[in-house]
């Protein structure tokens, strides 16, 4: 089994290179966000809890989201690995994701870092919530939050996972093809 993260602050294309990777490697594709908003649309409690924190731009709490990837990583045995996307989102996720994995004898394979610069961020978020329909994409002043609270909470899993030597950085920034290939040739030169 070969896991990956793809990591990268809001906006810097995690979701559309995800789609694009699982339809080539078969991965399972889990993403909180995704599982978040599907709460939400089927207006569960969970979902109803998450949709305030979501609209302003904050964290769900922790032990929600690792709940949600326990739950999901003991529905999907025998995939060829998980992509985590939006997820582990901070330290704590992290080290509950190597936990879960390892006790499934697995472990993260490999960090892809999607590096694209603030500006460019906001602007594709603002592109983005015209037809997503996400409201936490609408206003400028959320799009703020999740930068800041990304910069506080979840850039300390890139050094959790750089301490083990399995972030690589990627440059975000350019075609989606451009991007996909160089995405592609660090998952091959690793899951083999
Ligand atoms: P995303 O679709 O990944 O941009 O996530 C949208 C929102 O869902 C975030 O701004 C958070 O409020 C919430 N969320 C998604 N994933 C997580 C996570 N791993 N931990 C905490 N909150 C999350």
């Amino acid at each position: 089994m070969f896991n990956l993260i793809l990591f990268g602050p809001p906006g810097s294309g995690k979701g559309t290179q995800s789609e694009r990777l699982i339809a080539k490697y078969g991965f399972k594709h889990l993403s909180t966000g995704d599982l978040l908003r599907a709460e939400i649309a089927n207006k569960t409690p969970l979902g109803l809890e998450a949709k305030s924190l979501m609209d302003k731009g904050q964290l769900v709490p922790d032990e929600v989201v690792i709940g949600m990837i326990s739950s999901a990583l003991d529905a999907n045995p025998g995939v060829p690995g998980f992509l985590f996307d939006g997820f582990p989102r901070t330290t704590a996720q992290a080290e509950a994701l190597d936990k879960l994995l390892s006790l499934k004898g697995s472990s993260i394979g490999v960090v892809l870092f999607l590096q694209v610069p603030d500006d460019e961020l906001i602007s594709r978020m603002v592109n983005r919530a015209k037809t997503s329909g996400r409201s936490d994409d609408a206003d400028p002043a959320v799009l703020q939050k999740r930068l800041d609270v990304y910069k506080r909470d979840t850039l300390p899993v890139s050094v959790h996972y750089g301490q083990l030597e399995k972030v690589v950085e990627v440059e975000g920034v350019g075609t989606i093809d451009d991007i996909f290939e160089k995405l592609t040739a660090e998952i091959d030169a690793r899951n083999n």
